[in-house]
């Protein structure tokens, strides 16, 4: 036999996944251009021409053997080196080559730290609603997933998390901008988080580690994301450039520890031998050093930023209720009926593909994600008027 947790993981289809494939499906029966899929999260916008032009001299520049070579385990030392002095230049963090880890992505950013966090009977704290694989990221590191809600508007509840962080919390995750409501954390809000988890910590006895989720750093409008790390000094940034520079395919990110962690050169340690157990040693070498010469440049959020406000403004004057979202690019809808998936079965009828909220840990809402082309959000504006008047009249 085999993992039998694995096989059934396989075999869970991930509802968003389901749904994108049940878009396509439709495409090839009424065309296109009649299907308003708004399910997954692939940037829309381009890389920026930085990317492009960095690949181009790269191949002209570097000889091949050199630039698709192995580079050592936690990435060339060249890329963790500008990292590093980007972090210091753009956050004013004293940040090290030597902290940071680069990996495929940010799924393996969390999966190497959880697992180099990870001692028996240890949870992790979430915040919801959340991104779904951390539920699958953090049981198979072998922790236990504890739960705490955000208030009213998504954004973190002093109260909950006060009761959900306790002596077997090794770590506490938090995603901001957030997938997939948006919102934002601020100043207050992290220096609160900061003083609980330091408070929490004493009572343990031992350090309650903050891991920072930062896919959409750079996707906001008008606000901008603190630095985790200035907050609380024994932070984990798991960043990748999925978003930021739409590379989401070519599985490139870093997992950076604070330099003011206790004994943050043996944590490091640990996540190296993390990426080595997982087998996520050297990143892709040629987009390592893409993303090293790319580093602060940021596709045109511009677009994403139109497709927000027109989204948001034609479904309130519809009816439907959401917080204007101040980061990433989702809009979190509340389901004009209980039911969430029932909500999204009605919508089909109008081929208006959404997900349901519920594997976000959190009933009763919709994700709709607006990284889509602008002229399919209007061209599906009178299908989310026809769903609305079933409900408002
Ligand atoms: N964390 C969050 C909140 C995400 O939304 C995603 C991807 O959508 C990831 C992590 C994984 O990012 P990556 O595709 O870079 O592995």
């Amino acid at each position: 036999m085999w993992n039998q947790t694995m096989q059934k993981l396989g075999e869970e289809r991930s509802v968003i996944r389901e749904i994108f494939e049940y878009g396509a499906k439709r495409k090839e029966e009424i065309g296109a251009e009649n299907v308003f899929d708004f399910s997954i999260g692939n940037p829309s916008v381009p890389a920026p021409e930085c990317v492009r032009e960095e690949i181009a001299r790269l191949l002209k520049e570097i000889p091949a053997q050199a630039l698709h070579g192995y580079t050592s385990a936690p990435g060339a030392p060249e890329v963790r080196a500008a990292v590093a002095d980007y972090l210091q230049k753009s956050f004013g963090v004293p940040m090290r080559g030597d902290l940071v880890y680069m990996t495929c992505g940010a799924a393996a950013s969390l999966t190497i730290t959880l697992n180099a966090l990870f001692e028996e009977g240890d949870e992790f704290v979430v915040v919801t609603p959340y991104f779904p694989e951390y539920k699958v990221f953090v049981e198979r590191a072998g922790g236990k997933v504890v739960e705490a809600n955000t208030d009213a508007n998504f954004h973190l509840d002093k109260t909950e998390l006060e009761r959900a962080i306790g002596r077997r919390t090794k770590a506490v995750i938090i995603n901001s901008p957030n997938n997939p409501t948006g919102a934002v954390y601020g100043e207050d809000e992290l220096k609160m988080l900061a003083a609980l988890l330091n408070g929490k910590s004493k009572e343990k006895g031992a350090p309650i580690y903050l891991i920072a989720d930062e896919p959409y750093r750079e996707l906001v409008y008008g606000v901008s994301v603190p630095c985790a790390m200035n907050f609380y000094k024994n932070t984990i940034v798991c960043y990748s450039f999925s978003k930021s520079l739409s590379l989401a395919g070519e599985r490139i990110g870093y997992a950076a520890v604070c330099p003011a962690c206790e004994n943050a050169d043996e944590l490091f340690a640990a996540v190296c031998g993390a990426g080595r157990s997982l087998g996520y040693v050297c990143a892709p070498s040629l987009f390592q050093r893409v993303c090293a010469n790319c580093l602060g440049k940021v596709s045109d959020i511009n677009v994403y930023d139109e497709n927000r406000r027109l989204l948001y403004g034609a479904l309130t004057d519809m009816g439907y209720d959401c917080v204007l979202p101040e980061g990433a690019f989702y809009l979190f809808v509340k389901s004009p009926e209980a039911d969430a998936k029932a909500f999204c079965e009605r919508a089909k009828k109008y081929e208006l593909l959404l997900v349901p909220s519920d594997s976000f840990g959190i009933e009763g809402y919709v994700r709709i994600s607006y990284c889509v082309d602008g002229g399919m959000i209007r061209r599906a504006l009178p299908a989310f008027e026809s769903l609305a008047k079933e409900y408002f009249g």
